[in-house]
């Protein structure tokens, strides 16, 4: 992709993209991951899971319950590295969990270098940046408690289950974006084809990628996961221990400071970086519906901002992470205190080039003044109630009673039997033709007894 109207079209030729995916050949129907999926997307029909698509946020939580591995995450190949001609790594912050704290960032960096990119440019340079706009939002006026809006799979389920929640999103960018558009800024002058690679352990930000939240288009080209990555990327760290790589000449440099970024990897580092009082972490999707839900019901009072998380532990326990996320946390906790937290300014890039380049020695990073206009969203994020039964307002109404006469019949006891994750879910897939009485076999007996 070489500019806009290219990512443009990506982004419209991916617009029903999901990153979760099933492999009916494994599934057993054991209806394990109905249960757990928090948008009851799920239903099992004729032996097999089926995924509504309108309904999916791209959680990857039936990927960790599936005892079959029959949920698949889908990500881009490596291969695509081949249509670029300068090839940028954005590692998310947690990429450095999955290495042990003996694994410096230095030989992390040089062993994307080995692996054919060009340029690394860390995330954690979005978070600072991220954290310091989140900063001067929270000065201003305006609905509390706030919400993070880093994570992609909490803005999909606001926008699906909470939408009276939308205005209290943070409207900001993402880290991986505020990277991406960053490492844009400064190759701007270069010749060749940009090809800019988030490397995630995340399946909802390759879904971001290709359908973002509060903006048109991405300035990714491609995410590549760490089950990918993680092995080539091992392997090269151990070749340039025994040689170490002849020293080419990079346009951006490895930036020191950005501990208060890495700390985002785990729950509770966002927290850390903002050092703000009346916070909340928040993470595993379970924990965070159930938080929505008292928001929502006026039972919590006197926060101003919520961290929240869909991972368990964070973006560590994300589904293509490859490290276990307990451990993976821990060694992030490390990494993020090296350094003072108080300090959390994103240091300028520089740009050590020639000048023949056509860039300078050193370009300035975007003022903090200026930065909440640049990185806020240019797009509203809408609801997306996928529970509507019908947009007719009378027949939606008609509907709601039919539900309610089938409650009675049903046995209300949500065993998932049925193949849906509970008797409301069934109720409605009848009315909506898309499930039959007889699919609750206990219901389907009392009627014929
Ligand atoms: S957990 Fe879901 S996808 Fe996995 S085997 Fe059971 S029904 Fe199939
Ligand atoms: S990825 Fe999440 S929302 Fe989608 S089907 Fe799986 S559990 Fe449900």
């Amino acid at each position: 992709m070489t500019d806009r109207k290219d990512r443009m079209e990506f982004v419209h030729a991916n617009s029903q993209f999901h990153s979760v995916l099933l492999d009916p050949n494994l599934c057993v129907g054991c209806t394990t991951c109905i249960r757990y999926c928090p948008t009851q997307a799920i239903r099992v029909r004729d032996g097999k899971a089926r995924i509504f698509e309108e309904r999916c946020i791209d959680c990857g939580e039936c990927i960790r319950r599936c005892p079959k591995g029959a949920k698949k995450a889908v990500s881009d190949p490596l291969l695509l590295m081949g249509g670029y001609e300068c090839r940028v790594a954005l590692p998310a912050p947690s990429l450095y969990g999955q290495f042990g704290t003996d694994f410096t960032t230095g030989e992390i960096f040089e062993a994307f270098y080995s692996l054919g990119f060009d340029e690394v440019f860390d995330v954690a340079w979005g978070a600072v940046k991220a954290t310091e706009i989140t900063r001067e939002i929270l000065k201003l006026p305006g609905p509390r408690p706030r919400i993070s809006s880093a994570c992609p799979v909490i803005v999909r389920l606001i926008q699906q289950r909470f939408p009276s929640l939308i205005p209290n999103l943070m409207p900001i960018l993402p880290p991986s974006e505020i990277a991406a558009m960053e490492v844009r800024r400064q190759l701007a002058g270069i010749s060749g084809k940009i090809g800019v690679f988030f490397i995630s352990p995340c399946t909802a930000k390759v879904t971001a990628v290709r359908m973002p939240l509060g903006f048109p288009t991405s300035f990714i080209d491609a995410v590549l996961s760490f089950q990918d990555l993680f092995l080539p990327l091992k392997k090269a760290i151990n070749a340039n221990r025994s040689k170490p790589p002849a020293r080419k000449e990079h346009l951006l440099q490895r930036m020191e400071g950005l501990e208060p970024g890495l700390g985002w990897a785990r729950s509770d580092g966002e927290l850390e970086a903002l050092h703000i009082d009346n916070a909340v972490t928040v993470d595993g999707i379970g924990n965070v519906i159930e938080l929505f839900e008292a928001i929502e019901n006026d039972a919590i009072d006197g926060i101003d901002y919520i961290e929240a998380l869909a991972c368990p532990g964070g973006c560590v326990g994300g589904p293509m992470a490859v490290e276990n996320a307990h451990v993976a946390r821990t060694t992030m906790r490390i990494r993020s205190q090296s350094r003072g937290v108080e300090k959390a300014e994103a240091p300028s890039p520089t740009v050590p080039v020639s000048a023949s380049s056509g860039i300078g020695a050193k370009t300035e990073s975007v003022p903090a003044e200026k930065s909440l206009a640049i990185y806020s969203w240019s797009e509203p994020i809408l609801p997306k109630p996928v529970q509507v039964l019908d947009n007719d307002m009378a027949k939606a109404l008609m509907m709601a009673e039919e539900i309610d006469i089938l409650l009675e019949k049903l046995p209300g006891i949500d065993c998932g039997a049925c193949g849906a994750p509970d008797c409301h879910a069934l109720a409605e897939d009848i009315v909506r033709g898309m499930a039959s009485f007889e699919d609750c076999i206990i219901a389907a007996r009392q009627k014929k007894e």
